[in-house]
């Protein structure tokens, strides 16, 4: 692409090319081709946008906005979105390999949870404390100021507009860092801000690499408010960060999330969930379904039928709404396939798959199964982020609950029975930010979802989201009583 069309970064209401120059291309996972070229944002581009977004703040644009009219901006951002929605469906799954009808969900998604935060600008509300005769007191939920927003590449659009919505909701200003995997979804968001009109420097968008532009943004003296989505390790290295300068983050790393089966379940609808939960956008959800907890009775059965449907899984490009789609790049595939090999080599037996499909151009990785997987092993323990579950048979409720939560991670977890008893009764003890009972994925927009344990702390998504980027200041007010107001006080 060696002429192809430069995209800019959107920094203080303008398009502005990098200052060093320097570009990042962008790949279609699916053929490894190309498609598009755009500006490499580093730490001096980094330098403007807090600037702009610092300046909002200061001048207290948005602060001094009725909440009402920061709403209806994130109204119109959503209009702009949707008004290119099949664009935008179609840049996001070219970016990052998912199937379009999945890609189509994620606009849509965007959109809610900027209409969503955009309904509750207007009521976020403080509260009066009775102190006394002589004492007027309230809260006021006040924005930090920059919030620095690191954004990974599974979801871009969606991630994006989650967070700047809720930002922009409570009065922050805000700088992204997209994902330099799948940079364009940002830039699609950007665009729809400036179509919706937000004042130049309330948001600005970066494409560039975490250890130059991410590092930056995180490491500035003016941005007040981190939000990471990302891996466990990452999260470590912005955390020691933002230690040092004591600044406020949401964390949201990554899960190995269990389903726990029990012999009554319908397992048609186990197979249905790890269809979805395990396979979609190739296993490359934060919150998808790794771990198989089966009942042993009824595992031998239910390995064979997750095995039939995996080999009925179509795989194809994205573009084409295969089911099997690809990775990301190619070191995400060599990453899944080096977790395959451990679990064999640590004795786990393969069911189905376990190898790149590597006859193809881009890189697809076949569905794989591993039974018999042991708690102590890799497969069991960490985040593979590809299309690999791992199935361990149990005896017993009890020893059902200790294998699901037995890992350092608490983001999603579910359990499959027909016997309500037995589901609450799971559902309480499965230490997660979210608990689905009989399905994958039964959260939404307006549900609250975050991580427990290392799968990191704040929420986002639904109204406690909003919790996270506001902090709370008190004003106390002493009042004098005029001397012949005495008598009148009385209660009738
Ligand atoms: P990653 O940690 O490699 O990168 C995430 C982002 O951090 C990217 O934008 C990257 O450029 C940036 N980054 C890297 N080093 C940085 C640094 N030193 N300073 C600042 N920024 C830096 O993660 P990934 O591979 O892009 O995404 C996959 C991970 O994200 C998985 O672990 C997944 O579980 C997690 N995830 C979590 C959620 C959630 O809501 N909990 C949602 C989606 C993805």
């Amino acid at each position: 692409m060696a002429n192809a069309e430069v995209t800019k970064n959107y920094i203080d209401g303008t398009w502005r090319d990098s200052l060093s120059g320097t570009r990042i291309e962008v790949d279609d996972p699916s053929n490894a081709e190309t498609i598009a070229v755009v500006a490499e944002a580093g730490p001096e581009d980094v330098e403007i946008a807090v600037a702009a977004a610092h300046r909002v703040f200061r001048d207290r644009v948005l602060i001094d906005m009725h909440p009402y009219d920061r709403g209806r901006m994130l109204f119109r951002v959503a209009d702009a979105l949707e008004a290119r929605s099949d664009q935008i469906a179609t840049i996001n799954c070219a970016e990052t390999g998912k199937a379009l009808d999945l890609a189509h969900d994620e606009v849509r998604t965007a959109i809610r949870y900027l209409r969503y935060y955009g309904g509750l600008a207007d009521k976020l509300e403080g509260r009066s404390i009775p102190r006394g005769a002589n004492l007027v007191d309230y809260t006021v939920r006040s924005p930090f100021g920059v919030s620095a927003q690191i954004v990974p590449w599974n979801g871009p659009l969606e991630l994006t507009a989650r967070s700047l919505a809720c930002a922009i909701a409570t009065g922050n200003s805000v700088v992204v860092k997209s994902p330099e995997l799948a940079p364009l979804s940002g830039i699609e968001v950007a665009r729809a801000c400036e179509t919706a009109g937000l004042p130049a420097g309330a948001v600005n968008v970066l494409s560039g690499y975490g250890k130059t532009a991410g590092q930056a943004l995180i490491n500035h003296s003016d941005v007040r408010h981190i939000v990471f989505t990302g891996s466990m390790a990452t999260g470590r290295m912005v955390l020691k960060t933002a230690s040092d300068r004591i600044v406020p983050c949401i964390m949201e790393l990554g899960g190995k999330s269990a389903a726990v089966v029990y012999p009554d379940a319908d397992l048609d609808g186990v197979v249905e969930a790890v269809r979805i939960g395990t396979f979609l956008n190739a296993g490359q959800n934060c919150n998808n379904l790794t771990r198989l907890l089966v009942e042993r009775s009824v595992a031998d059965e239910l390995v064979e039928r997750v095995k039939v449907c995996v080999e009925g899984l179509s795989v194809g490009p994205g573009r084409e709404n295969f089911e099997i789609t690809p990775l990301i790049s190619q070191k995400q595939r060599q990453g899944v396939e080096r977790a395959c090999q451990t679990a064999l080599s640590q004795g786990a037996r393969l069911v189905i798959g376990g190898t790149a499909l590597s006859e193809r151009c881009g890189y697809f990785m076949a569905a794989t199964i591993f039974a018999d997987v042991g708690q102590e092993s890799s497969l069991f323990q960490r985040e593979v982020f590809g299309p690999v579950l791992a199935v361990t048979a149990f005896d017993d409720p009890v020893m059902a609950v200790d294998l699901a939560n037995g890992t350092d991670q608490g983001l999603a977890a579910g359990v499959f029975t027909r016997d309500i008893d037995r589901a609450l009764w799971t559902a309480d003890l499965l230490w997660a930010g979210q608990v689905y009972v009989n399905g994958w994925y039964v959260g939404g927009v307006e549900t609250p979802f975050g991580g427990v344990k290392q799968s990191g702390y704040g929420r986002e998504k639904g109204r406690e989201a909003l919790d996270g980027y506001v902090q709370t200041r008190n004003v106390g007010i002493r009042i004098s009583q005029p001397s012949s107001s005495n008598r009148q006080r009385r209660a009738k």
